[in-house]
């Protein structure tokens, strides 16, 4: 197993639980003379109850009392009943090894779990190895950490194993700390890890010492027939930090995500939380865990299953259109999640063009380039979001795009 405090940042190691949070999560309901907190009096909020209305018809409501605890403070790492459902769910959904010795952290979301690891693990200099193209917002959350970003590459299968020996074997200056990795329908390129790859990756983290960031908010948008291991499946040294989000099934808005990792780990991450944010929305985890007593487990992977299949759906048709409209100008893959990673022939970067020509003819779509560590660097490649996409906005948008990709075809061969 790995030594825990050694991963630690200067700031995290320096950092404990601030007094007023220790005793908010230590504090019990029979406590009768309790005049410690600066919890303001429930019974004075505005809310006295609300229900919501689920897709299927189903009222789901919120009672007097649980509206009282959805609009109080709560425990850093979350309200006991959601942390029990997830930490139950992830028990079922993934078989980690050594779970007992696993604690769980809620979080405003993704985004504030990586910020709160980053900052837990990352001191100016350390080596954060990351795929030569990602989840752009994470190089931006890296940058407060005056990490050192080193890049892997990548293909069509996502980070390539052999490409990650070479890169740790070259890196010399700065300690190797973490890689990010986001294994399933990956942002931007929609590929998902294959098994092996996750053992083979997993395995070289461990002889060189490396913690993972398993960043996974489009787990449930896998389409093949099985879907892969979590890096936590394979975690036998306690080296994983897995990431979920609610963002990409229930919403985005609710902001509510999660860390699984060793319990010394998210011990050390809930300080970190209670620093920054004392803890994720009460009013949503109140809400998805009344959701999750409702559906029960095998509910909830239904709404999932349901959720997924409307997005290949999407997937489909929107594949189509580009067939229709884009062969022989682009090259893309069947992909998971809801991104469809256009490479555009013949053009070295087209940037520009998706800056300008594009949104100057309504076609609002991202350029490759934002996906690496270095933006300015020529990119080839779209990105192409088809969650809320019709087949009439697919096949007019493609139709655009061809046009407009003819057109930089020519002016590129006038230049010549
Ligand atoms: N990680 C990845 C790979 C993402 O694509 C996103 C959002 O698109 C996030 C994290 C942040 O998600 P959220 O903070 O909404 O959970």
């Amino acid at each position: 197993m790995v030594i825990h405090g050694s991963y630690f940042s200067a700031i995290a190691r320096r950092l404990t639980m601030p007094f007023l949070s220790r005793l908010r999560s230590a504090s019990k309901a029979s406590t009768v003379y309790n005049l410690s907190s600066g919890l303001p009096d429930p019974e004075l909020f505005p809310f006295k109850e609300a229900s919501f209305v689920l897709q299927s018809g189903e009222v789901l409501p919120l009672t007097q009392h649980l509206i009282e605890k959805a609009f109080q403070y709560s425990p850093t790492n979350g309200i006991p009943e959601l942390v029990k459902h997830l930490t139950d769910f992830t028990a079922k959904l993934f078989a980690p090894p050594h779970m007992s010795e696993r604690g769980l952290a809620i979080t405003a979301g993704g985004q504030a779990a990586l910020h709160a690891v980053l900052h837990t693990f990352v001191d100016p200099g350390d080596c954060v190895f990351v795929p030569e193209t990602t989840y752009s917002s994470f190089f931006s959350t890296l940058e407060t950490t005056e990490g050192k970003p080193v890049i892997v590459g990548k293909d069509r299968y996502g980070l390539r194993p052999d490409l990650l020996r070479d890169t740790l074997e070259r890196s010399s200056s700065g300690r190797r700390k973490l890689l990010y990795i986001i294994p399933n329908a990956d942002n931007p390129t929609g590929s998902t890890l294959t098994k092996e790859r996750r053992q083979e990756i997993y395995d070289i983290a461990c002889v060189y010492d490396l913690l993972i960031v398993e960043d996974d908010p489009y787990f449930f948008l896998q389409y093949g027939s099985q879907t892969h291991p979590s890096f936590l499946s394979l975690d036998t040294a306690g080296r994983v930090l897995r990431i979920d989000s609610f963002s990409k099934i229930l919403g985005p808005g609710l902001r509510l995500g999660y860390i699984t990792a060793d319990k010394h780990f998210t011990d050390k991450i809930c300080t970190l939380i209670a620093a920054v944010t004392i803890h994720a929305s009460s009013l949503s985890q109140v809400v998805v865990s009344e959701l999750l007593d409702r559906c029960g487990y095998e509910g909830f992977m239904k709404v999932t299953r349901d959720i997924s299949l409307k997005y290949l759906e999407k997937r489909d048709m929107v594949t189509q259109a580009a067939s229709k409209h884009l062969s022989g100008l682009c090259e893309w893959v069947e992909t998971d999640g809801m991104f469809l990673w256009l490479k555009v022939l013949g053009l070295e970067d087209v940037t520009e063009m998706v800056n300008h020509t594009c949104r100057e003819r309504n076609l609002l779509v991202v350029p490759g380039s934002i996906f690496q560590l270095d933006a300015t660097q020529p990119s080839p490649y779209i990105r192409i979001n088809f969650a809320m996409i019709t087949p009439e906005i697919a096949d007019k948008a493609f139709q655009i795009l061809s046009d407009i990709i003819r057109e930089e075809l020519r002016k590129e061969e006038l230049e010549r």
